[in-house]
């Protein structure tokens, strides 16, 4: 015998007594009795929690002999032959205006824009719907959520009767059934019949509130997020927070934020281009700085200086700097990184052949780098052989014969 739904019967119900038919053994205990208020994961419907004979039940599965079994988080009493039951109500009844919701839901994007719903999922945190076809745009989800909120402020009623598969099939389904004998059909009075084996509230008032929080294209379709009920008041709750405290940031009205986070943007990005500008100036006061205390030999300025930046950036823009003037040999350490790192370049008129320098400092110190024969950089070890670099190349440049 399968177990009597009594979630069918009356869904509102949240204790009962049943008999124990079959004790589960197993990596988990499980338990079937004879009936069961514990909706059991299916039709999109999550499974209920709760207590069965002060034991928590953590899953709830039906089998294909319509057997619905309990999973528990311990086995119940060995003398226990008849248990005590009691559901999660705030979990199931979120359930209920969720699945009612989707019912209206989907009826409303069927009547009003005529698709068809092809998916359901609802998890603890998100509630989805898929359609056919792209997202709908703003106007078109307004009249789909227009007729959601005329049929719950109608309240109308949800009902839900078995029906011979002959009678159920002259009823306007949203889908053919899918079973052979009789179909259980959950009615929005008037306006949707759907063959559902879900548990849902009794009047479409219930419902409360239905929000869309978000259209994603998916392939050819399209994923509906929504909220109904408790979850729709309490992202509702949430928005006005967010937009409040933002508002307090921005100084600004709820209906002020778009223009005022972009002139924020705005200004974010001219500070960035100013700033930018401020530090390319910077830097080349500084390039002719460090050239004009530079020691002179045979027609060369050559800087030896050591960064003492954060910013790893600065060490190439001021080698640029410095080589962009004539007759300058610039060798440059930065120890602001995990690594020291070093950069040696020279004016377009000044004949150093830098990679040469290069395959000397390999062999010499066994450092790492690459570069061209205008500009050579790579890091080394610690600071110590970061500095016996920079001398050594300073050297070459010393022997540089006369370019005057
Ligand atoms: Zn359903």
């Amino acid at each position: 015998m399968p177990t009597r739904k009594l979630y069918w019967q009356d869904p509102y119900r949240t204790t009962f007594t049943a008999r124990v038919v079959q004790r589960l053994t197993g990596d988990r205990p499980g338990v079937i009795l004879n009936r069961t208020i514990f909706y059991p994961t299916g039709g999109g419907q999550p499974h209920d929690t709760g207590l069965l004979g002060g034991v928590r039940v953590i899953d709830v599965s039906s089998d294909d002999g319509g057997n619905i079994i309990h999973w528990l988080e311990a086995p119940l009493p060995e003398d226990a032959d008849e248990v005590s039951g009691e559901i999660d109500w705030a979990r199931r009844y979120d359930h209920m205006q969720q699945h009612s919701g989707q019912h209206l839901l989907s009826a409303a994007f069927q009547d009003v824009l005529y698709r068809p719903t092809i998916g359901f999922h609802l998890s603890e945190n998100t509630v989805t719907i898929d359609l056919p076809g792209p997202p709908p745009d703003d106007e078109a989800v307004n009249r789909v959520l227009d007729f959601v909120q005329t049929a719950i402020a109608e309240a109308r009623p949800i009902t839900a009767r078995e029906y011979p598969l002959a009678e159920a099939i002259r009823l306007p389904l949203r889908k053919p059934p899918t079973v052979d004998g009789p179909v259980r059909v959950v009615e929005i009075q008037g306006l949707d019949w759907s063959a559902c084996g879900g548990a849902h509230v009794r009047n479409a008032s219930e419902i409360g509130h239905l929000v869309i929080t978000r259209m994603e294209r998916r392939g050819d379709q399209t994923r509906v997020y929504f909220l109904a009920g408790g979850r729709a008041t309490a992202d509702h709750v949430q928005r006005i927070r967010i937009t409040r405290d933002l508002g307090a940031l921005l100084t600004t009205g709820v209906e002020d934020l778009p223009a005022a986070t972009q002139r924020m943007q705005e200004q974010v990005k001219e500070s960035q281009k100013a700033l930018r500008q401020a530090r390319e100036l910077l830097i080349q006061a500084e390039a002719k700085r460090l050239i004009a205390e530079a020691p002179h030999s045979a027609g060369v300025d050559i800087v030896l200086h050591i960064l003492e930046t954060d910013e790893a950036g600065e060490l190439g823009r001021l080698l640029q700097a410095l080589v962009a003037a004539p007759s300058v040999v610039a060798l440059l350490g930065w120890t602001g990184g995990e690594r020291p790192r070093w950069a040696a370049g020279r004016s377009s008129n000044v004949p150093l052949d830098m990679l040469e320098s290069l395959s000397e400092l390999k062999e010499t110190y066994g450092v790492q780098g690459g570069g061209s024969p205008e500009m050579i950089q790579g890091a080394a070890p610690d600071e110590e052989t970061m500095h016996k670099v920079l001398h050594l190349l300073q050297a070459f440049a010393f022997d540089l014969p006369d370019i005057d």
